[in-house]
């Protein structure tokens, strides 16, 4: 048997839309018929994922890989889009006794999104490509209305994640491309101080 893991992690890529349009985004499968729009079907099989990973005697996968305890982490597109139903995507997950984190654009980390859910959150990973609009812009990083997740934005929101739950890990995600190379993020980082900064290359843009 191998070694007993802390924790696996199951990632949920609830949707593909998204509220920006990044040029090297690879979230793009056709919308197919996304299992969130379909009445109580993403509960559904959450239960069944539950009933899966929590049963001890008829599942192989923890015969295998032994493990303590499961995360769901919810990705997409932007799940946070789904706003109500990513809500309701949110209680039911952590109901059935996952651990629950987030891979978002941070677009719709509100404060009344933090002050509802964050405290839920193992960890939360953000998407942070540049300091500048208009490299974002340039990117992709902005909405129909010219609206971007900005430096200030980003700040702000991670230090009210630590307000409402000192223990959530915090991610940045960042991919580095022709338009940001030659950005500096240390005072950014140093600032924020997150306990893991992913850098990314994107080979071609
Ligand atoms: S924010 Fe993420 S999901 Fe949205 S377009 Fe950019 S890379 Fe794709």
């Amino acid at each position: 048997m191998n070694k007993t893991i802390d924790e696996l992690v199951i990632n949920y890529h609830v949707t593909e839309v998204c509220n920006y349009s990044c040029k090297f985004c690879y979230a793009k499968w056709d919308r197919p018929n996304e299992i969130h729009a379909n009445g109580q079907d993403a509960e559904l099989m959450l239960e069944k994922l539950a009933n899966y990973f929590f049963d001890d005697n008829t599942n192989h996968v923890k015969a295998v890989f032994p493990y303590k305890s499961v995360r769901i982490n919810f990705a997409g597109g932007e799940p946070l889009i789904l706003k109500k139903r990513f809500a309701k995507l949110i209680i039911k997950t952590k109901s059935l006794g996952f651990n629950l984190s987030l891979i978002t654009n941070g677009h719709y980390l509100t404060d009344s999104f933090i002050n509802n859910y964050g405290a839920m959150f193992s960890m939360i990973g953000i998407s942070f490509d540049s300091q500048s609009l208009i490299a974002r812009k340039n990117i992709g990083r902005i909405d129909r209305k010219d609206e971007s997740f900005g430096r200030h934005d980003l700040i702000k929101a991670v230090a009210q994640l630590r307000n409402v739950n000192p223990s959530i890990i915090i991610k940045v995600n960042t991919v580095v491309n022709s338009l940001n190379y030659q950005e500096s993020f240390e005072q950014l980082i140093t600032k924020i101080k997150p306990e893991k900064w992913k850098v990314f290359r994107c080979c071609q843009y």
